[in-house]
């Protein structure tokens, strides 16, 4: 088979206008549904579990998930075989990196051998598909070096403090800073790298972290991302003023630790790449609500008891639960995820920025169910 060049930053597709249509269809060569805005399926993340060891304020506020709160039961939870296999063929319709989210998955049982299983896809190009995991860090430092021998090619932590009292106060079990750095140091010493840390920032929670954040991990490599704290789900009491744009979190760390930016690595990147300008690595700035990057958005979403989201402010899913126990071949569900996908609309954060009536409120997913 004789393909095109293949464009730079992107080596696991080759982009079918420049594939000679005399020697190949190109539908053969990308097989991804496109949506109804041009956006190709490329990204999965996974919720292995809607469990979790903290309850972050913003995100499972303890007076929803208290002891009394029911989550799914084990017969509702898609198995490692059931995920391996939508996987599988999400990843030969398209799928080019797959996350693992939840709640919290380490929480999963065995979480090493879904990796396993995932990590031996590859794309029908021959690719590795890059397998990713996000993660509150709790239990990483006794699972790091598991997951790396299992195939796990890069983490992402949560970390929205280096201060026991804010931290405790967000995670809202009293969990410390210190075990989180545990968990970034073994990754880090297994070669889980470039880790990155994911900080939510909250208005009058932890803005005042920016920059000791900032200062900790400049110079070690580890690239911390500042998140704008999101509308997600109903639960959290979400208010504009809660957000810290991060236009201001850039001005913040600038005035002491000068910035420049970094050009895109590949188009419709979700971070904002900055660098200091003394060489000590860089930030990264996800600006979900400022400067919505729905244009660009390439994720769908299978929640732990296997629906499929195709927005993460999405009002309802589609069951692939049903479909893989009721019996669908593998052609079925592909076809079923790629009809899904075509008919793909979502654009919330778009609308939001842009005033537009919204999602109506009291139906939007959590985020830890949908995996965040
Ligand atoms: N439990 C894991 C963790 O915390 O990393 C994985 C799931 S968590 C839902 C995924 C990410 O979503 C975390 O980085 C978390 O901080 C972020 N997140 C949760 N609620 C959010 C919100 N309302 N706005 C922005 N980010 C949020
Ligand atoms: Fe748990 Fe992650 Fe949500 Fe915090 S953000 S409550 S760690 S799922
Ligand atoms: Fe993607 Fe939905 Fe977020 Fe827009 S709002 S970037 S479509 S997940």
């Amino acid at each position: 088979m004789r393909l095109g060049p293949v464009p730079p930053g992107d080596p696991a597709v080759v982009d079918p206008a420049v594939v000679d249509p005399a020697v190949v269809d190109p539908a053969a060569v990308d097989p991804a549904p496109v949506d109804t805005r041009g956006r190709a399926m490329r990204d999965l993340r996974i919720s292995v579990t809607d469990r979790c060891n903290f309850r972050c304020v913003y995100c499972m506020p303890k007076d929803v998930y208290g002891r009394d709160h029911t989550f799914l039961p084990r017969s509702q939870v898609l198995s490692f075989e059931e995920i391996t296999r939508v996987a599988r063929i999400a990843v030969a319709r398209g799928i080019q990196k797959i996350r693992l989210t939840g709640g919290e998955p380490l929480l999963r049982k065995d979480l090493p051998v879904l990796v396993e299983q995932l990590s031996a896809l590859t794309t029908p190009l021959g690719q590795p598909v890059d397998i990713a995991l996000t993660t509150n860090g709790a239990l990483l430092a006794q699972q790091a070096a598991r997951l790396r021998a299992a195939g796990l090619h890069r983490v992402t932590v949560s970390l929205d403090s280096l201060d026991d009292a804010t931290f405790m106060a967000m995670n809202d079990v009293g969990f410390p800073v210190a075990k989180v750095l545990r968990g970034i140091e073994a990754a880090r010493e297994v070669g889980l790298e470039p880790v990155k840390v994911n900080m939510v920032v909250r208005r009058g929670h932890n803005d005042q972290d920016i920059v000791p954040m900032a200062r900790h991990f400049a110079g070690t490599g580890v690239v911390l991302r500042f998140i704008e704290y999101m509308d997600v789900g109903t639960t959290n009491g979400w208010r504009r003023e809660h957000v810290v744009p991060s236009a201001e979190v850039v001005a913040r760390i600038d005035a002491v630790m000068p910035l420049e930016a970094v050009p895109p690595q590949y188009p419709g990147e979700t971070s904002s790449r900055w660098r200091y300008r003394d060489g000590g690595g860089e930030i990264g700035v996800i600006s979900s609500v400022t400067q919505a990057f729905c244009h660009a958005c390439t994720r769908a979403r299978i929640s732990t008891d296997g629906t499929l989201y195709t927005c993460l402010f999405a009002t309802g899913g589609h069951d692939l639960r049903g479909l893989i126990r009721g019996g669908a071949s593998d052609e079925e569900l592909a076809d079923a995820m790629a009809a899904i996908w075509r008919g793909r609309t979502d654009r919330y954060s778009e609308a939001r920025g842009a005033a537009e009536p919204l999602a109506a409120p009291g139906h939007r997913i959590e985020m830890s169910y949908i995996g965040g």
